[in-house]
């Protein structure tokens, strides 16, 4: 059975010839999103903030410690960017709130653009004042606190291939499936020039970067950034998930996750290049034990069951430890250029 953006996306080839990796990422994923609840052990994916509320909690007290480092704003913008089922905005409210004036100054904002996850997102923050926005574009001026946690992967990116030169690499069409094509390309790539080599970037993630810094320069705030990825250069990353498993990334769009991992050292070019701050990348475990994880999760089943406790722990391991998520997923901070540190960072380095 053909989804519609299947069929879009084979008209466009069938016009153009062949379409690049964004473009087809980006349709697919829009569709993908579409469908409804596909985060957590029911859906295709989990996520940190879906393994331990511990990891939300975190995040509001780091929020609230840098709302403070700013001085406190009376009114902010506090956004989250790809807010999934709205459990991280969630955990953070409940948390950031014990630092008095924060819950009464912040204004919420979510960037989704899938209308069954908005609805997912009401469903969590009920009584919540939200606003929901499709891109940065919309959000309001003034200083903001930027969240994003697996929102960076989502976004779309290109593939380039050496072989004798630089290609492109491209989709056609291969009777009913799709495959990929290389377009010889005259772009300069900052990758070694070596038969084999696959490098990636993402004009989206640029583009969403430069945004944030241009808001954080004008108006003050930071962005707390998580996702999996690495500080340089890394080869062919695109993977595809449905129900838990890796499957094919080119087959049938709009019905399993297609991400890539985050290229933290060329998010970190974009945002200095703009005259933002930038903090990390640290690994997530590290993070999250510098704030205090353990010691969180150990309150947290303090009079529970010797069970509860164990799921609990379990959680923070999964989340902290070097095999699970603990390494893979980094964390990265970009700021006004003002602000030299961050809780759980390392100062500042110059940029
Ligand atoms: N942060 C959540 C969800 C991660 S999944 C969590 O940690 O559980 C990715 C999220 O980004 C989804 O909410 C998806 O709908 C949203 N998203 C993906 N691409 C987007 C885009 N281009 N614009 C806005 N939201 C997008």
């Amino acid at each position: 059975m053909s989804t519609s953006v299947e069929a879009a996306l084979r008209a466009r080839i069938d016009a153009e010839g062949s379409i690049g990796l964004d473009v087809f990422m980006e349709a697919a994923n829009a569709a993908y999103y579409a469908t409804g609840d596909v985060i957590g052990a029911a859906g295709d994916f989990i996520t940190a903030p879906e393994i331990s509320q511990c990891f939300g909690e975190l995040v509001g007290l780091w929020a609230a410690v840098t709302w403070q480092s700013l001085g406190a704003p009376a009114a902010f913008n506090l956004v989250e960017l790809g807010p999934g089922r709205g459990t991280l905005m969630a955990d953070v409210l409940r948390s950031a709130v014990l630092m008095p004036g924060f819950g009464a100054a912040a204004q919420l904002h979510l960037v989704e653009r899938s209308s069954s996850l908005r609805h997912r997102q009401r469903r969590t923050l009920t009584g919540r004042d939200i606003r929901w926005h499709d891109s940065l574009a919309s959000l309001p001026p003034g200083p903001t606190l930027f969240l994003a946690n697996e929102f960076l992967d989502a976004l779309p990116i290109r593939q380039w291939a050496f072989t004798d030169r630089w290609n492109e690499r491209r989709i056609a069409g291969d009777g009913d499936a799709f495959r990929f094509v290389l377009a010889p390309t005259a772009r300069s790539i900052p990758a070694p020039a070596v038969a084999g080599s696959i490098y990636e970037d993402s004009p989206a993630i640029d583009a969403v970067v430069r945004e944030i810094a241009a808001r954080l320069i004008r108006d003050g705030g930071t962005a707390l950034l998580i996702d999996y990825g690495y500080a340089q250069g890394h080869g062919d990353t695109l993977q595809a998930v449905r129900r838990h498993a890796p499957v094919e990334a080119l087959a049938a769009p709009g019905t399993r996750d297609l991400t890539a991992h985050v290229n933290f050292g060329a998010v970190a070019a974009t945002a200095r290049a703009a005259g933002a701050g930038v903090f990390g990348p640290l690994e997530q475990g590290t993070w999250l034990r510098r704030l205090g994880i353990e010691v969180r999760a150990e309150k947290l089943g303090r009079g529970k069951s010797a069970e509860v406790r164990e799921s609990i722990l379990a959680g923070v391991r999964r989340l902290t430890d070097a095999r699970a998520m603990g390494s893979l997923f980094k964390v990265m901070a970009l700021a006004q250029p003002s602000l030299n540190t961050l809780e759980g960072f390392d100062p500042k380095e110059p940029a």
